[in-house]
């Protein structure tokens, strides 16, 4: 069974948008402050979002989708037979399209929800946090932590168990099945392809360049910089303008912070109340959830990896990734230089396929 996702539901404020031209206008307008973002020197960065600025033009969505396209997965169909059957397919490609919600084709997606008579406007995406459980307790090693606070999923080693998504508070990472390491070792049997999702553009960062989806933002809605500068600053102006603070305290610490003019508690029972009655948040006609999969919620979120449970299948699980993560590679780069065979071929061919 493939998952089901609403192709025609699209986001009505980006729809209309885009309708009137505001999105060519939207590159002409000026760009602001730049000077917070750095190259990637190991320092943590962190992103404050301000909502209060938020026009939910979608701008940044489209952005994230231009410099992220070859990175998105061009699965080989028909998929294998999954045993257990109950492992199933998750077949994003044919909705491509689709950004009102995470897919591995839509690493950010504009989320809006009513309360107190306003609407407000949300940029969802992977929250970054401190002490990700995602990085933390992938068995193979694929989802990491790097110095600048960035968590990226390698997808040359991720099989695509979806254990990031199991663990993360927010279910994150996205699947495609069809693709990735998984058609190399065991197709039938373990994995079920590859999991996508924002890697804060750390090879633009790394070169000294923006995150896309900030670049691309007409009213600055987003800031990047050292996590202590920024955090500072939400402090500040959530004391400032009355405002609240979502991400600080989350999952112990997330370097994605939200600031709101409205409580998260409200925007999060909204997004609730949303899912629950089938409409959207917002004051449109078209019936979109705003919260499920590929919807993250707004709850205040205790830290997974805090328990010591977790914790110890963490420090189990470590070793045997960086042996598995090594033996992996190993088999990868054997598969594709032995002497032609069918199936190395094959695989060969696929791994061109996701290169090109
Ligand atoms: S939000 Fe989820 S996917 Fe992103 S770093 Fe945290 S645990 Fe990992
Ligand atoms: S930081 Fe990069 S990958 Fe992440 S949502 Fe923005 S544009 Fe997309
Ligand atoms: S963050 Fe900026 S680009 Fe994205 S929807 Fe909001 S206003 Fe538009």
């Amino acid at each position: 069974m493939l998952t089901s996702v609403d192709t025609k539901s699209r986001f009505s404020r980006r729809t209309l948008f885009k309708t009137l031209g505001l999105g060519g206008a939207a590159a002409l307008m000026p760009a602001r402050s730049r000077a917070a973002v750095l190259p990637d020197t190991g320092q943590e960065m962190a992103t404050l979002l301000d909502l209060n600025k938020c026009i939910g033009c979608g701008a940044c969505v489209d952005a994230c989708r231009d410099v992220n396209a070859s990175r998105y997965p061009e699965p080989k169909k028909p998929f294998p037979v999954m045993y257990p059957s109950r492992v199933k397919a998750e077949d994003f490609s044919d909705n491509r399209h689709v950004d009102n919600r995470l897919t591995p084709y839509n690493w950010l997606f504009i989320q809006s929800a009513t309360a107190e008579g306003r609407e407000v406007f949300i940029p969802r995406r992977c929250m970054h946090c401190q002490n990700p459980p995602c990085a933390n307790l992938c068995p193979w090693g694929a989802a990491a932590r790097q110095g600048s606070g960035t968590v990226a999923i390698n997808t040359d080693i991720c099989l695509g168990g979806a254990k990031c998504r199991d663990v993360c508070p927010w279910e994150i990472p996205q699947r495609q099945t069809g693709v990735g390491l998984y058609l190399d070792l065991a197709p039938s049997l373990g994995g079920n392809g590859v999991m996508f999702k924002c890697d804060r553009c750390s090879d633009r960062v790394a070169n000294g360049k923006l995150p896309a989806c900030i670049g691309a933002c007409p009213n600055g809605v987003q800031e990047m910089g050292p996590r202590d500068v920024i955090v500072a600053k939400a402090r500040d102006l959530a004391k400032a303008t009355g405002g609240f603070l979502y991400g600080l305290e989350e999952n112990g610490g997330t370097n994605t912070i939200y600031l709101s003019p409205v409580s998260f508690e409200k925007l999060n029972a909204a997004l609730m109340e949303g899912k629950q009655s089938g409409k959207t948040g917002a004051n449109t006609s078209e019936r979109v959830e705003q919260q499920g999969p590929g919807r993250p919620h707004l709850a205040r979120v205790a830290d997974v990896m805090a328990g010591s449970n977790t914790l110890a299948w963490a420090v189990l699980l470590a070793p045997l990734a960086g042996v598995a993560s090594a033996f992996l590679k190993g088999t990868r780069k054997l598969m594709n230089t032995s002497s032609p065979q069918p199936a190395v071929s094959d695989a060969a061919a696929r791994k061109e396929e996701r290169n090109a």
